[in-house]
């Protein structure tokens, strides 16, 4: 299948490393032009280096944090300007600490409202517009299977990212009139530095060790293992295609069968 992709200018944030990265390299390896971001210049520079490496494609990157507006503002305009034209953006960032209701604080809250919710929103509200007026988008969120069955101990997930659904949602209805699909892709336990973190933190409560912690993901999901990097990936890519022409408004997990429930 002839995916479309060859020389479309995709944005993929934060993508130093695990799903977002991915997803840039699988992007790139399609022939898009990729411009990623995220806080480390280095960790940045060194995957832009990887996906050159192995694809050839066109890479960009800017360190920047995907909390502050503005910093998202110039990094969409300098791409756009640099391209002409912006035609995918995936918006990510790192996912909030793993708590009970009664560990969280207020502060905590609102930083995960940004991270997860706002930083979606700074993203939409500089990259649709573009799309808007070229009539062709792709505008895909990542959030989590949270959003479909809340995890243990990750209620500032299971709330926050919710609202990125109902964002999504929205935005496909006001959006799908030109022709801009804004999906939502919902990852289950994928084994990225994200994972190995959380399952640190869980082993050092239960005083169990991390390898026991994700055998029990694991045994959870109907294929009895976690997924791979690369196995998400490639559904964003699907979405970010030519193929995907009438798919929007959706929430698709890639989670091996985690979710319980018929949708
Ligand atoms: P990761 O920690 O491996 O990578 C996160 C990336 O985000 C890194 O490149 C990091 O530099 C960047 N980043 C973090 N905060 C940022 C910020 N404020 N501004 C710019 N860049 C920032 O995580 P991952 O596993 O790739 O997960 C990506 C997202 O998917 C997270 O929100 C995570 O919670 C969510 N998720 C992951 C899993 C999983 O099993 N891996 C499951 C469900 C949801």
């Amino acid at each position: 299948m002839d995916l479309g992709l060859k020389d479309r200018v995709a944005i993929v944030a934060a993508s130093s490393q695990g799903l977002g990265k991915a997803v840039a390299m699988g992007l790139a390896r399609e022939g898009a032009v990729v411009a990623l971001c995220a806080r480390t210049e280095s960790t940045l520079i060194s995957a832009a280096e990887e996906i050159r490496r192995e694809t050839g494609a066109g890479v960009r990157t800017r360190a920047l944090d995907v909390t502050d507006h503005e910093q998202v503002r110039r990094f969409v305009a300098d791409t756009v300007e640099e391209y002409g034209r912006l035609d995918i953006c995936v918006a990510n960032a790192g996912g909030p600490p793993s708590k009970t209701f009664a560990e969280t604080t207020i502060e905590d809250w609102q930083a995960a409202a940004t991270l997860n919710l706002m930083s979606t929103v700074y993203l939409a509200k500089e990259a649709l517009p573009v799309m808007q007026h070229r009539r062709w988008g792709r505008f895909i969120a990542i959030t989590s299977v949270t959003v479909k069955q809340p995890v243990e101990g990750l209620i500032l997930s299971n709330a926050v990212r919710s609202g990125v659904s109902g964002l999504i949602k929205t935005l496909s209805n006001e959006y799908g009139p030109y022709n801009v699909l804004v999906n939502n892709v919902c990852p289950g336990f994928t084994a990225t530095a994200r994972l190995v973190d959380l399952s640190r933190k869980l082993a050092e409560k239960e005083g169990v060790t991390p390898q026991e912690i994700e055998d029990r993901w694991a045994r959870q999901t109907p294929l009895g293992r976690l997924g791979q990097p690369e196995e998400f990936a490639n559904l964003v890519v699907f979405l970010a295609s030519e193929r995907s022409s009438y798919i929007t408004g959706v929430s698709i997990a890639v989670d091996g069968g985690i979710v319980k429930g018929l949708y």
